[in-house]
């Protein structure tokens, strides 16, 4: 196999412009390298960022077949099949999916007008988004390309989803609420796929979107050492605030509501330090009694660990 054919299985097309604001301002930022297994060879990978907007993206990107070989089985980085006891376990320890898609639901019921009450799920994980949508009161579909998760997923919620990645998702109705959480940091074509939303939805209803948010402290700490958002190569597009409120707007959306989250796992330190009883129980104490303050003095300055954001359809 020649290097060009080698390569052309790796990466996909040269960017021109930025993915979510679509400025031809673009500059390389940092090289960020790349380790599936322990003895696979390294591939490197080029980090972008758009001078307008400040949004970052891998130039050139994975090749789309390579990211739809990862996600047929997870899109969480899982390398064999999860129950839905120790997904549950997960989250007793460290309430955080389940919280996520509770607030997103109720905030994303609040902001539609459409009269609508069916809502996709798209990127559906686990199911905790449709749980909490369908508790909201909403009928439901779900897309998911991970068996892994969708497993899980069935446990949960007593259905199947559908096993498509969203590019080849045709669907035959509109929605009120689309949520995407932890989504288009993964999407090849964000400006095609938030156009494709906006499409689906009935004037009125309502966008409800989070992404790992590139201006983070942690980018800013740990630089491309970072993989709650440079997660090489899953996630493709590193959105600031700016950028993702400027691809919504593009589409004919109205952004109506930006937040930062910030949670840090408050048991990660004992666990590390390997604490135990009343010294681990001390400990996660602290962090949780600091954990408010901090992420607060954190979103002051622009700087938390994600971005969710609401938008309606005009
Ligand atoms: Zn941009």
């Amino acid at each position: 196999m020649s290097y060009a054919s080698a390569v052309s299985g790796i990466y996909g097309d040269i960017l021109r412009e930025c993915v979510a604001c679509r400025a031809e301002k673009i500059r390389y930022w940092r090289r960020k390298n790349f380790q599936y297994t322990e003895s696979d060879n390294h591939k490197e990978f080029h980090i972008y960022r758009c001078e307008s907007c400040g949004t970052g993206f891998l130039n050139r990107p994975p090749h789309v077949q390579w990211l739809q070989s990862i996600y047929q089985y997870s899109g969480q980085a899982l390398t064999q099949a999860i129950t839905l006891e120790e997904v549950l376990a997960r989250e007793t320890e460290f309430p955080n999916c389940k919280v996520d898609a509770e607030r997103m639901s109720q905030q994303a019921h609040l902001f539609n007008t459409s009269g609508n009450d069916r809502a996709l799920d798209i990127g559906s994980g686990f199911g905790f988004y449709t749980q909490a949508l369908r508790k909201t009161g909403y009928r439901t579909v779900s897309i998911n390309p991970g068996k892994y998760e969708n497993e899980v997923f069935r446990n949960m919620n007593g259905d199947e989803p559908v096993a498509v990645m969203f590019e080849n998702y045709e669907p035959s109705e509109q929605f009120g609420v689309v949520m995407m959480s932890q989504v288009l940091e993964h999407l090849l074509e964000p400006d095609q796929a938030i156009s494709k939303v906006a499409g689906l939805l009935a004037s009125g209803g309502v966008l409800a979107c989070a992404v790992p948010n590139y201006d983070s402290f942690l980018v800013k700490l740990l630089g491309t050492r970072d993989n709650a958002c440079l997660w090489v190569p899953e996630h493709v597009n590193y959105f600031t605030g700016n950028g993702l409120k400027t691809l919504m707007e593009r589409n004919g959306f109205k952004v109506v509501k930006v937040e930062q989250i910030t949670r840090i796992p408050f048991n990660a330190l004992s666990k590390r330090l390997r604490l135990k009883g009343r010294a681990a129980a001390l400990v996660d104490g602290l962090i949780k009694y600091l954990q408010a303050p901090f992420a607060g003095f954190m979103h002051t300055f622009g700087l938390g660990i994600y971005i969710n954001l609401y938008a309606v359809k005009k």
